[in-house]
């Protein structure tokens, strides 16, 4: 019987220029956002490419825990607005199609694909996963987060999803109830507000608070602990779990919602002619 070894990731790795893949403790596999310069912003080409660092990760062999961080002062200031890539230009992920179409269809198709499709699917990765949080994270930026199992976040952590200001529900992956409990999920949107580390931990939205300069040390203590237990108690586990979020109705909620959410995108679109309601801009600002 031999021993595991850790896949070379190059295949894709040698392409990747918005995170980074490494095994930097027995049995966890790391992966880093390098897109500090732009607070982490999502584009879409940073969402293929953590995908493919998420199918790695997955597919290593050494490996019985998934860690993602963030390099930088912020975590991630949520999706790329400036973004102008060509999803056909992407590797296939999902099954949606017509990304180019007029109307409705092709962005509706593109945001099913980039955003619900892929935190779906990292969410049923058959290992466990700990994001490890520090400074802001915004709106899409809790896409990122939200999808993994554990969350360790640093005292300077702040959550938001400030982007009902735009006249729309919320980000993509509607799960706000289930993460942050309804009550607190209806005042983040209505009020825009940032949630502090202190108050997510109060309502169980995250699992530990830790000081910043010990945040990479505690997450990686935390997988070291989870990695001793054999993966596939842990798989069955975490299965365990996610069915039964979705025997509380998880999926099909997040659906209603992102059909509300297109709505909303068609209705600012008919009225401004824009997918969100440009005050918002001003609103936020105004606010922060
Ligand atoms: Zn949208």
């Amino acid at each position: 019987m031999t021993e595991p070894t850790s896949p070379d990731p190059t295949p894709p790795a040698h392409t990747w220029t918005r995170v980074r893949y490494d095994v930097p403790v027995d049995r966890v596999g790391r992966i880093t956002l390098t897109r500090s310069e732009a607070a982490n912003a999502q584009d879409y080409q940073m969402l293929s490419e953590l995908n493919e660092a998420f199918d790695v990760a997955a597919r290593d062999e050494t490996v019985r825990v998934i860690v993602l961080a963030a390099e930088g002062k912020h975590f991630s200031s949520g999706h790329d607005l400036r973004d102008q890539s060509d999803i056909d230009e992407l590797p296939t992920i999902g099954t949606q199609c017509h990304f180019g179409a007029d109307g409705a269809e092709g962005y509706m198709a593109r945001e099913a694909e980039m955003y619900v499709g892929l935190c779906w699917r990292w969410r049923n990765i058959a290992k466990p996963t700990i994001a490890s949080v520090q400074g802001k994270v915004i709106a899409g930026g809790l896409m990122l987060v939200w999808p993994m199992d554990l969350i360790v976040c640093s005292e300077d952590a702040t959550f938001s999803d400030p982007v009902v200001a735009f006249g729309v529900n919320g980000h993509e992956y509607f799960v706000h109830p289930y993460e942050a409990g309804a009550r607190l999920a209806k005042d983040m949107l209505f009020t825009g507000r940032a949630i502090g580390a202190a108050e997510a931990l109060q309502h169980g939205m995250v699992n530990r608070v830790v000081p910043r300069d010990d945040l990479e040390t505690e997450t990686l203590a935390l997988a070291s602990h989870i990695a001793k237990r054999p993966l596939f108690g842990l798989t069955l586990a975490k299965q365990s779990v996610n069915n039964s979020t979705e025997a509380m109705g998880l999926y099909t909620a997040i659906q209603s919602a992102f059909g509300l959410h297109h709505v909303a995108h068609s209705h600012n679109r008919l009225k401004f002619d824009m997918l969100v309601d440009p005050e918002g801009i001003d609103v936020i600002r105004n606010e922060a």
